[in-house]
């Protein structure tokens, strides 16, 4: 990091700050100009600017990381993609994953039937919630255990790895028997203690973005998890909140060039939660495919008008084999292949 002294800096000042680096266990690097003088702190910025503590300092104008705040999860460090493969089907690094299903898991001819659906359309995954984080405690929490076995049953029926959300850390051991890929959902993407412990896990990870989270956030609750020993991870970017309210969320397709290009993780978009109406989904879809996503996560229910959950955003099973060859063609232009599942259809 570039510690920049003010023009007024005594020389004891800049000796001190000199000083601290040195302790820190870093090179300090003193370049003296005509007005000001500068330090490098030769070391790793990580550990240094947090211990060293030099904003607002006696004598000091600015501190100026040169590394990112992440390590682990950051292309600079990793000069490459990291592809997370689940049970032989990829998701990044030229390979596209569609994980789809329902919302939550409501009843088991509910997500067999959706299970059978998004398979045969070509999702290499599904997903479908057990524990729900619902804003109002008075709505549908999900079905907790007995959701879980019935996940259990869609992968034996359709082999679909599955992926279902850990609200909890007390959660862990009945989720980890059932998922293949562990969903942090977006309103406990900083739950800090979480990500540690599912880091210490084998499971693949799908971190959603939080409504309110910067990428550089995002990317550090990645950090928390990898830090810990697990580095499968797929980032989710589900819309953040913003003045505008005529859709559930805003879809910031930016941040899936930004994050790729910060990081070396696969970057999927979850649509559905994003916009909040059906309707609005698949142009959305195609736009986040366009825009280099590695995947997508969407909601299919047999009958939305009935759902227990997010009804209005849940596509419908029978039209879900004609959505996905439409997205499909986008994914073809994109020159990536589909991970896994059944023959997707030609487009209509
Ligand atoms: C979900 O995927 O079921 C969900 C609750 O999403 P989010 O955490 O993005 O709101
Ligand atoms: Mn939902």
């Amino acid at each position: 990091m570039m510690i920049v002294m003010k023009q007024s800096a005594s020389d004891g000042q800049i000796q001190s700050v000199v000083d601290r680096v040195v302790a820190a266990g870093a090179q300090a690097h003193v370049s003296r100009g005509e007005f000001v003088t500068v330090i490098g702190a030769i070391g790793d910025d990580r550990e240094i600017v947090a211990q060293l503590n030099l904003e607002g300092e006696e004598g000091v104008e600015r501190v100026v990381p040169i590394l990112k705040p992440y390590k682990l999860v950051s292309r600079e460090f990793r000069h490459g993609d990291l592809p997370v493969v689940v049970d032989g089907r990829q998701v990044g690094g030229g390979s596209f994953g569609l994980i789809a299903g329902p919302c939550t898991v409501e009843t088991r001819e509910q997500t067999l039937e959706t299970a059978r659906v998004v398979k045969a359309a070509g999702a290499c995954m599904l997903r479908g919630g057990a524990y729900k984080p619902r804003t109002s405690p008075y709505t549908f929490q999900g079905l907790g255990t007995p959701a879980l076995e019935i996940l259990a049953e869609a992968r034996a029926e359709t082999g679909l790895p599955i992926v279902t959300e850990l609200m909890d850390v007390r959660q862990l051991e009945d989720v980890l028997e059932v998922a293949d890929v562990i969903q942090v959902g977006a309103r406990n993407m900083q739950t800090f203690d979480l990500m540690k412990e599912i880091g210490r896990t084998d499971k693949a990870i799908l971190l959603k973005r939080g409504l309110a989270n910067t990428i550089e956030e995002w990317l550090l609750s990645a950090e928390y998890i990898a830090k810990e020993g697990n580095e499968r991870i797929i980032l989710c970017e589900r819309g953040i909140r913003t003045f505008e309210t005529a859709t559930r969320s805003t879809l910031d397709l930016s941040a899936i060039p930004v994050a790729k290009n910060l990081s070396a993780l696969p970057v999927i978009v979850d649509p559905s939660h994003a916009m909040g109406r059906r309707d609005f989904i698949l142009p959305m879809a195609r736009a986040a495919v366009a825009a280099g996503a590695d995947g997508l996560i969407v909601e299919v229910h047999p009958e939305p008008e009935h759902a227990l959950c997010d009804g209005p955003q849940q596509i419908r099973a029978e039209v879900f084999t004609a959505w996905v060859a439409d997205v499909k063609r986008v994914v073809d232009l994109m020159g990536l292949v589909m991970a896994g599942g059944e023959p997707v259809p030609a487009a209509v």
